[in-house]
């Protein structure tokens, strides 16, 4: 109730401005629809197409580019924590939309949900984990489990800056289990962008290395 008040007055002396063109936006998405008509592209993604052997699908929601691009630069790199809930809205709206990915999942099985763990590094300066706070609230609205099963075994370098192949390098070696954690036989592996892929692929060979059977690749955008 508080708190729903303390956002109505927020909206009402700081209303929320589309990170892509700067009109006023209404509600709690964070673009405006025509900057969203703009980058909105769901779909499937084949991950053979990306060179990703440990992922059996991929989709994504948004062509990485403009509004959405511009949102998730804020959110990332100019400390714009009020975005998170709005991205959040952004794909748990988009999914919704398009009948969630169109892959067939068996619904007797274990399922779980889990974000690409960030370098601690990053996280610590960032004060959040931009994946996890896209993603969590979806998941845990529609009852799926959500935790953590990755954690970063050594740091790496930001990958926006590097190569198709020094990405892999990079991200190689990068993750390990969570110790303890009980894994599933489906897990829907989730990161903000997806460009080449590495990062997934690197993540979901852990994970199948582990016993998982599955590993289907989520991104909010993807410059594919
Ligand atoms: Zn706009």
């Amino acid at each position: 109730m508080l708190s729903t008040l303390l956002s109505l007055l927020s909206d009402l002396f700081y209303p929320h401005t589309c990170p892509g063109c700067g009109e006023g936006v209404p509600g709690p998405l964070a673009l405006c629809d025509r900057c969203r008509d703009g980058v909105y592209h769901p779909r499937p993604f084949h991950p053979g197409s990306l060179g990703c052997p440990h992922l059996d699908g991929l989709f994504f929601l948004f062509d990485y580019a403009g509004a959405i691009q511009e949102a998730l630069h804020k959110a990332k790199f100019e400390k714009r924590e009020d975005l998170l809930p709005r991205l959040a809205k952004e794909w748990q709206e988009g999914v919704a939309r398009e009948g969630r990915f169109r892959w067939q999942l068996p619904a007797d099985v274990a399922l779980s949900v889990t974000a690409i763990p960030t370098d601690p590094a990053r996280r610590k300066k960032r004060g959040y984990d931009v994946p996890e706070e896209i993603f969590r609230p979806w998941a845990q609205k529609n009852g799926y489990r959500w935790e953590p099963l990755l954690q970063r075994v050594r740091p790496s370098r930001p990958q926006f800056s590097l190569s198709p192949t020094e990405r892999k390098e990079n991200i190689q070696g990068c993750f390990g289990l969570v110790p303890g954690a009980a894994l599933p036989d489906i897990v829907l592996l989730c990161d903000d962008i997806c460009t080449t892929g590495a990062t997934l692929e690197e993540a979901a060979k852990v994970l199948k290395q582990g016993g998982v059977k599955k590993v289907y690749g989520l991104a909010l955008a993807s410059s594919n």
